[in-house]
């Protein structure tokens, strides 16, 4: 529900709580050097600002001036702690329509509107609050990335021989330092994921995308890893685009993402198949692994911050966000992700979104 529907609402409320002709809300405007009205019953808008501009500024008052053509009127304040505070009036067409119990009743009506005031006050203020906190992380992991790659390709320099050859404890501390580097570099990737899958300001705007496009990119960059691992990384490709609603970045970090994840938690020899088709009006893809699989009572945590199953602990460094990331991204985009696994055998994530069509 937004702010401008609520104060109609309570314009309509108190007209028929007091019979009244026209019932107007006024706001202060945004340099808060007048008030405007911002939802009206009984007249439009405008017209009860230019009606209400023939006269002196309402204030709270049980006998306002009336309003032109109108006979009486009551004008209370809509009380506020912080806010400047506003007027909620009405007025009749007949003379003394406004009794004391009237002006009571108005009142509690206005201590209505005011707490419905402060309360999308404060929503909009906690909507700021996480959109600058997306913008802050985003800013400082973008500097945080250009160190972290420096020293990474110092290091490897170092560990290559390039400066000189190290004794066995100098290449085990500074392999040591590499590994430390890797994860750095994970843990601000994936912040700086997480903060743009917060604040989709920062995103560029959805058009139509193809998953199969995109699948085939992420699996084309994470075949060295799998490589280098000694897992084989197979994808069935499908011959249908399937095209869907979304960003095409959006879509390569949900199929890196689960990919990543194939590889990195299953062990060499085994196997990570990626495939694609659709199922009616829906696309899909799964990715599926023969790895150390999720313990059943992990599955129901998957998707919160931080959290990593403790096999996945043991067996490999992570940060417990990509899940949260790529569940965000296919939710923001009409999608859906499913997982099943057998602690020891293996794991499939299926993610589904509804196929666009031209004429969408
Ligand atoms: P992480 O950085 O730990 O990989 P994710 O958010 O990507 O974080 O995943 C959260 C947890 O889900 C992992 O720590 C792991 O316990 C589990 N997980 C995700 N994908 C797999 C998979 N393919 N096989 C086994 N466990 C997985």
């Amino acid at each position: 529900m937004d702010l401008g529907f609520a104060l109609n609402r309570l314009a309509v409320a108190t007209a028929k709580a007091l019979s009244a002709d026209v019932v107007a809300v006024l706001l202060p405007n945004k340099a808060e050097d007048r008030l405007t009205v911002v939802a009206a019953y009984g007249i439009d808008v405008e017209e009860a600002e230019k009606l209400l501009a023939t006269l002196p500024p309402p204030i709270d008052d049980a006998h306002p001036p009336p309003l032109p053509g109108y006979a009486s009127g009551v004008c209370v304040r809509l009380r506020s702690g912080e806010l400047p505070f506003g007027l909620l009036c009405a007025y009749s067409r007949h003379p003394r329509q406004f009794t004391p119990d009237h002006v009571e009743v108005l009142r509690a009506l206005a201590d209505l509107g005011t707490a419905l005031l402060q309360a999308f006050e404060e929503t909009s203020t906690l909507t700021q609050i996480d959109a600058a906190k997306s913008r802050f992380i985003h800013i400082a992991t973008h500097e945080l990335r250009s160190p972290i790659t420096t020293a990474q390709s110092l290091v490897r320099t170092v560990l290559k021989g390039y400066a000189g050859s190290l004794s066995k404890q100098q290449e085990e501390i500074i392999s040591r330092i590499a590994r430390r580097l890797d994860f750095l570099e994970t843990l601000v990737n994936d912040l700086l994921d997480f903060a743009a899958s917060k604040a989709p300001e920062l995103e560029e705007a959805a058009s139509p995308v193809t998953l199969n496009a995109s699948v085939g990119r992420a699996a084309l960059l994470l075949q060295p890893q799998a490589e280098e691992k000694g897992v084989n990384l197979i994808v069935h490709p499908c011959r249908e685009e399937l095209a869907v609603w979304a960003t095409e970045d959006s879509l390569d970090r949900i199929f890196t993402n689960l990919i990543s994840n194939a590889v990195k938690y299953t062990p060499t020899g085994g196997e990570v198949t990626v495939s694609l088709g659709r199922a009616g009006e829906q696309g899909w893809v799964k990715v599926t692994d023969t790895g150390i699989g999720i313990p059943e009572e992990a599955l129901p945590h998957l998707f919160e911050e931080f959290y990593r199953a403790p096999n996945a602990r043991q067996f490999a460094v992570g940060t417990g966000l990509g899940l949260v990331i790529v569940k965000e991204l296919v939710e923001r985009y009409g999608g859906r992700i499913e997982v099943e696994s057998q602690e020891g055998k293996g794991t499939t994530f299926t993610v589904t979104f509804p196929l666009w069509h031209p004429e969408d």
